[in-house]
């Protein structure tokens, strides 16, 4: 699939957009992310136009026993959603663009947003059994919703991606409003998650639209590499 990204219309500016390349990094002593994801997750499948996202039932946040959470930097932020990109956004070291971005959207008590960037890439022979359950719900419809008929396995889903290095720089949501103050933890590309070639031809059917935002200027910014 070719790598085409679309500018998107932003409603704010700054000098710490996203995304970037994360190619040079410096190496970090920081803290790795920690996340804790359940493995019964309600999911309602969104067809955002851009590309497909699962959000978490409102209800569902305000349960201590149903939250997910991403830890970094000591603070603790909670899952709101998750989407996807194709072709992915960041671009890893060594040029790398993966097929696909997965992005897990959460935020802290006072709003603060922090995502886990994970890259996914196409492998003959491989299927992906999370992203099929998705897949199968994704509505064809631009801004139509359908609940998940049965609970997804998002501990499941994201584990080969976590465990190693992960890239860490401020930047902003790459789809409007743009806003800054955006934690990024990417994870290497060593973890990307693997689907079907199968898998990506059907996404793209549904979702043809490019939703990569171009790369934006670092402005002084260096990504830090965190050791695992
Ligand atoms: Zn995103």
């Amino acid at each position: 699939m070719p790598a085409t990204c679309e500018p998107v219309a932003c409603t704010t500016t700054g000098e710490s957009q996203s995304p970037i390349p994360l190619e040079p990094s410096q190496s970090s002593a920081l803290a790795a992310p920690v996340t804790r994801y359940g493995t019964h997750v309600a999911l309602i499948a969104y067809n955002s136009g851009y590309g497909l996202r699962a959000d978490l039932p409102a209800a569902d946040l305000l349960l201590p026993s149903r939250t997910n959470t991403l830890q970094v930097d000591g603070g603790t932020y909670q899952l709101l959603e998750f989407h996807f990109h194709a072709p992915g956004e960041h671009v890893w070291p060594g040029n790398v663009r993966p097929a696909l971005e997965l992005h897990l959207v959460h935020a802290d008590a006072r709003g603060n947003l922090a995502v886990l960037g994970v890259p996914i890439v196409v492998r003959p022979g491989s299927s992906n059994v999370g992203f099929e359950q998705l897949l199968q719900q994704a509505p064809a419809q631009r801004g139509q919703r359908r609940s998940l008929p049965a609970f997804f396995n998002l501990a499941q889903f994201v584990a080969p991606a976590l465990g190693g290095a992960t890239f860490r720089y401020p930047g902003s949501l790459t789809t409007p409003p743009c806003s800054e103050g955006v934690r990024w933890n990417l994870t290497d590309m060593s973890r990307a998650l693997v689907i079907a070639p199968t898998q990506e031809t059907r996404y793209r059917a549904v979702f043809p639209q490019s939703s990569c935002r171009p790369l934006q200027p670092l402005n002084g910014r260096v990504p830090l590499r965190v050791a695992p």
